[in-house]
């Protein structure tokens, strides 16, 4: 393929690129952006293979074939539930792939360069390598986290803040080293220990973040595994790469943003971490008091003499697999004049967005789905609020406890309802790791089982009335 074809070809699947993120930023029009997507990915996939002479060309296309063996039943096996640590996973290949072709890149440059250009290729080899590493061992530690296999809690360490700087410190003379040497084997030695400090910071800083932070920290590292590929982009001189990589590096740092926003935190705090401790100072206050059970009998009879509802999703509902018989217990009782809503606070589930991508797929119609703000307001004249297993989101403490862990976070307010009745399977802790007050306050009820059982007794019952 030509080179001004190729450019052509680039420029198409850029423009996709950005329609597609357009397209995402509403329900409506996301499966639109993802097509847009695809057909950008694809354009831009063959473009770039036909680009190369045929030898390389089959190197490429063995290369991509492994890869596929070990994508295609990855992705087909992982659960809704499994996306976050799947994508901390992929954004782990971006950091190691930026690592690999700087060295690459400085071993053995794609052109000669001399005087003011040399020194900007050494620099992109330096920061790409920096920013690759970081990414690379930061989003394994986070996908560890998010599965369960690293304890969620923040590590805090005896001066952790002078640590992070004194390893920047050193990457930075370490670059003087690199930039001032004309020596390979130097430039080799000074990376390497780059890298090495680099690892340890990635893996030291998401260490760092407790797990009332991590929705941040999963699109911060989507975020870095942008420039990464950014990065990639000016050491290849492929120009779409730099294009996407800045598109992604962007759009994962304007969600970080407004996720602290909706968290109530300081982006600079989450990425110095610390924050997201679990406590156990409120876990002995509320040892003995009591909690009330219901039925879903009783439940269903509240729901029908209700005059609104509003449901309140949460990763519980997710793991049970309930959206179905959810979406077909709103239609009920719709039918029957009672008004029903979703309440969906932004960090929800285990991924932005999660509950609204299951809502939709359960056919739940876009309009009765609320975000917090919008909700929040009309909960104190909320007849019932079914919390579907939710915890974190909807704990009083964040709003009336100064000394816990997610004290300032937004929550649901679903005290201020009439009645509130929680579907979980027992008085677990959410993923932050905090105890809840909401279950011993007078006007809560528990359901206790699985949210899909409980969910399809609610329906049965709700039928046979
Ligand atoms: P939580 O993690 O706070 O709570 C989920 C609750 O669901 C648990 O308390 C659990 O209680 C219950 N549960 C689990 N399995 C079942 C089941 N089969 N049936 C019924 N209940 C079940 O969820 P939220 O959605 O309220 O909050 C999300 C949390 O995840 C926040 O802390 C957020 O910061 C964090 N997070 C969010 C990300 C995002 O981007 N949205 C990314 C990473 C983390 P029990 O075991 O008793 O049943």
């Amino acid at each position: 393929m030509s080179a001004g074809l190729v450019s052509v070809a680039y420029v198409v699947a850029s423009i996709l690129f950005i329609l597609s993120l357009g397209g995402l930023s509403h329900q409506e029009s996301a499966r639109r952006g993802n097509i847009y997507g695809v057909v950008g990915i694809i354009i831009a996939v063959v473009a770039t293979v036909a680009a190369v002479g045929v030898n390389d060309m089959v190197t490429i296309v063995i290369a991509m074939l492994l890869g596929a063996s070990v994508g295609i039943p990855v992705a087909n096996k992982v659960q809704m539930t499994q996306m976050p640590q799947l994508v901390a996973l992929l954004h782990s290949f971006v950091g190691l792939a930026a690592v690999l072709v700087g060295f690459s890149g400085y071993i053995e440059p794609l052109k000669a360069t001399t005087g003011t250009e040399h020194t900007i290729h050494l620099v992109e080899v330096f920061l790409g390598i920096f920013i690759g590493a970081v990414t690379f061992t930061g989003s394994l530690v986070a996908a560890g986290k998010l599965d369960g296999r690293i304890d969620a809690k923040a590590l805090t360490l005896p001066g952790r803040h002078l640590m992070n700087l004194v390893a920047i410190i050193a990457s930075v003379l370490l670059g003087a080293w690199f930039l001032g040497t004309d020596s390979l084997a130097i430039g080799l030695t000074a990376l390497v220990i780059m890298t090495l400090i680099a690892a340890v910071l990635g893996v030291h800083l998401i260490m760092a973040i407790g797990g009332a932070d991590m929705p941040v920290v999963v699109s911060m590292l989507n975020s870095y595994s942008g420039w990464a590929a950014a990065s990639i982009g000016f050491m290849l001189g492929n120009d779409l790469l730099i294009v996407v990589g800045a598109l992604v590096g962007s759009s994962g740092a304007i969600l970080s943003y407004i996720m602290c926003k909706a968290m109530n935190r300081s982006f600079v705090s989450v990425i110095l971490g610390g924050f997201g401790q679990t406590s156990s100072s409120s876990a002995a206050a509320e040892g003995d008091q009591t909690v009330h059970e219901t039925t879903a009998d009783e439940l269903s009879e509240e729901l029908l003499n209700a005059n609104s509802v509003v449901i309140v999703p949460g990763y519980g509902m997710a793991v049970a697999q309930a959206q179905n018989s959810v979406s077909e217990i709103t239609k009920l009782l719709r039918e029957k004049g009672v008004t029903v809503r979703f309440g969906i606070h932004p960090v929800a589930g285990r991924l932005p967005g999660h509950m609204n991508v299951l809502l939709a797929e359960a056919h739940v119609p876009y309009d009765i789905v609320l975000e917090m703000d919008e909700i929040n307001e009309d909960l104190p004249g909320t007849d019932v609020v079914l919390v579907i297993g939710a915890n974190d989101t909807v704990n009083p403490a964040a709003a009336e406890d100064p000394a816990s862990p997610i004290a300032g976070m937004p929550v649901l307010e679903v005290w201020k309802a009439r009645q509130v009745v929680v579907l979980k399977r027992g008085m677990a802790t959410g993923y932050a790791g905090v105890e809840n007050p909401l279950f011993f306050k007078d006007n809560t009820y528990m359901l206790f089982g699985d949210a899909r059982e409980s969910v399809d007794k609610i329906l049965g019952a709700l039928r046979a009335s």
